[in-house]
């Protein structure tokens, strides 16, 4: 079982679009796939077709170890894909946290149980707030390796160092076995100078860490989420849902090859 985090505490950079797909793009290919959706917004819940009036166990009660992954996942229509709904709760975790001893495990220690009694998941994906706060924390210790997804804008590699120091502080203290699982430019414009020039820098500045794989924009993309589908089901053959699936073969193949490492 692999656990990759998708974070970025930059808003609306593609973290929860990349999540929804990339998992369902490895559940067509038969991974037994499971999103924990960490972000008190629930993007990812209702986008995988999961309304707030049907989470009854959530992300929270898993943080807060009254319920276990098993108890709290529950079925999409996506075969082979589970989710861990979120709820509003989440936003009081870090004030309910405070001062809880091994709080920045929770969720690490809740998939190393459910690993030890029933590993019912090849790939867990966990989307991540806007933020580098408890939850991305927890997320990050509880990962074999980050994706970061990166908008194809100006303001790109802003704080991008920002992010990757804190990769580096929960591998110092929290998990030394994370990785950084690599870089997926997303809402790529092809007709946009600027965009092209973003990738240059991006893949100059960060060499092999970025997917060859590009995600473009496309508004296939962002209609999916409002009929509660993966754009990969809402339009499997539009260029965004074919990027993904290209993204998840890539995925796969990095993980083998930082498995076997
Ligand atoms: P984050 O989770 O980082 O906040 P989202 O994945 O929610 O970002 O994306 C932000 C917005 O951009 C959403 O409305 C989403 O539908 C849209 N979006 C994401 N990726 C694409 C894309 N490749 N093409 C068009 N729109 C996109
Ligand atoms: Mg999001």
């Amino acid at each position: 079982m692999r656990v990759i985090t998708i974070a970025n505490q930059k808003g609306g950079v593609g973290k929860t679009t990349t999540a929804i797909n990339l998992a369902t793009a490895l559940a067509a290919v038969g991974r037994q796939t499971l999103v924990i959706d960490l972000d008190p917004q629930g993007n990812a819940s209702t986008g995988l077709g999961v309304e707030r009036n049907d989470r009854e166990l959530s992300s929270y009660d898993v943080l807060m170890e009254q319920a276990s992954i098993t108890e709290a996942c529950i079925a999409t229509a996506v075969p082979n894909l589970s989710l861990i709904p979120s709820t509003l709760d989440l936003l009081g975790v870090e004030a309910e946290m405070s001062g809880a001893a091994g709080r920045a495990y929770r969720l690490r220690d809740a998939i190393h149980f459910h690993q030890v009694e029933e590993a019912r998941f090849d790939f867990v994906l966990v989307d991540c707030p806007p933020s580098l706060n408890l939850l991305t924390v927890n997320a990050m210790a509880a990962a074999n390796a980050v994706l970061v997804p990166l908008q194809c804008e100006f303001f790109a590699l802003e704080g991008l160092s920002q992010l990757l120091q804190t990769v580096e502080q929960v591998r110092d203290s929290l998990n030394p076995m994370l990785d950084l699982h690599g870089i997926v430019l997303t809402m790529f414009d092809g007709r946009n100078n600027l965009a092209t020039q973003v990738v240059n820098d991006v893949r100059a500045f960060m060499g092999d860490h970025v997917y060859e794989t590009v995600i473009p924009r496309n508004v296939r993309i962002s209609e999916a989420p409002s009929f509660g589908k993966p754009a990969i089901l809402y339009d499997m053959k539009c260029p965004g849902s074919q990027a993904y699936i290209k993204l998840a073969s890539e995925v796969i193949q990095r993980e083998q090859a930082l498995a076997a490492a």
